[in-house]
C-alpha cells in the first residue's frame, strides 16, 4: 500500500492562524506522526513536504500521481472569523474518496469535543481534483475555536490525531491497526451532553474524572477529549459539573 501524505500549505502560505499558531506547522506536526503510523502498518509513504517549503497545489498532486499512490491524505486545520465555528471535516470529490473520508472521520469524530461538521464534497479543491487516486482532505478542527485551538497543539492530542487517521486507512483497507506498544484507552463515542457522556463512560474512567475533577489527579491524553467533551455544555463550573456527573456515573455502576 502507497499513502502519499500531503501537510497542507509551508513555507510562505502558513494557512489559517489562530492564538498565534500556524496551520502549516499544526499540520506538518500531525503529518509526520502519521508517517510514523503508516510506516508501522507496513506501508510505504510519500511525503509532499517535510519542512517548511511550499511546493504548489500542482506539484503536489504530481509527486502522488508519478509515484503511483494508491490512497492521498492532506492534512489540515480550518479557521473563521465567527471564533464559535468548531469541528472536525473530511472533504473529498470523488466516491471512493467519499468511503476512505467515511472511515478516517468515524476514527476522528471522538477527539473533538464539539459538534462535527461531517463529510462534504468539495469539487473545487486542486488537491482532490488533480490526483487519480482516492483522496482526501482532513480538518482536524477549527484554529479559530480556543477549545480546539488547546487540543491541537498539544502533541499527545496530535498524536491521537495521527493514529485516528491511520485506524481509518486501516478500516478502508480491511486490515487490522497495528498500535505502537499498549492498546491506548480507548476514547468512548462523543455526546453532547457532560452527564450523558460520563455515564457512558466506565466505572474506572468515571473514578479517574472525579479524581481529576476534584484536583487530586492530572488526566492522560486519552480522557482529554472526553473531559472537554463533558465540559462544552457549561464552562463556567465545568470541573464541578464533571465531578458531579462522575460521581452519579460511578454510583450508578454500582460505585461509591
Ligand atoms: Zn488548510
Amino acid at each position: 500500500m502507497k499513502l502519499c501524505i500531503d501537510p497542507g500549505h509551508g513555507g510562505q502560505d502558513s494557512g489559517a492562524v489562530g492564538f498565534g499558531t500556524e496551520e502549516d506547522d499544526v499540520a506538518l506536526a500531525v503529518a509526520l506522526m502519521l508517517k510514523s503510523a503508516a510506516e508501522r502498518q507496513g506501508w510505504a509513504v510519500k511525503m509532499t513536504r517535510v519542512g517548511e517549503m511550499y511546493p504548489t497545489l500542482q506539484t503536489r498532486c504530481a509527486i502522488a500521481n508519478e509515484w503511483g499512490a494508491d490512497l492521498f491524505v492532506s492534512v489540515h486545520f480550518d479557521q473563521l472569523d465567527n471564533p464559535a465555528a468548531h469541528g472536525c471535516s473530511v472533504l473529498y470529490v470523488s466516491d471512493k474518496g467519499r468511503a476512505l473520508a467515511g472511515h478516517i472521520y468515524d476514527r476522528m469524530q471522538p477527539l473533538t469535543p464539539l459538534p462535527d461538521r461531517g463529510l462534504s464534497r468539495r469539487p473545487g479543491l486542486a488537491v482532490l481534483n488533480g490526483t487519480r487516486m482516492p483522496a482526501v482532505i482532513v480538518e482536524g478542527g477549527f484554529i479559530s475555536n480556543s477549545q480546539e485551538h488547546a487540543l491541537m497543539v498539544n502533541p499527545s492530542w496530535q498524536a491521537l490525531e495521527a493514529e485516528a487517521i491511520c485506524r481509518g486507512i486501516c478500516d478502508h483497507l480491511g486490515v487490522a491497526y497495528r498500535a505502537a506498544g499498549p492498546t491506548p484507552t480507548p476514547v468512548p463515542a462523543p455526546s453532547r451532553s457532560h452527564a450523558v457522556i460520563v455515564v457512558h463512560a466506565d466505572a474506572a474512567t468515571a473514578d479517574r474524572l472525579l479524581a481529576w475533577a476534584n484536583g487530586g489527579a492530572s488526566l492522560g491524553p486519552a480522557l482529554w477529549p472526553l473531559a472537554s467533551a463533558s465540559a462544552s455544555v457549561e464552562c463556567r463550573d465545568a470541573k464541578a459539573r464533571i465531578a458531579d456527573a462522575a460521581k452519579a456515573a460511578a454510583g450508578a455502576l454500582g460505585r461509591h
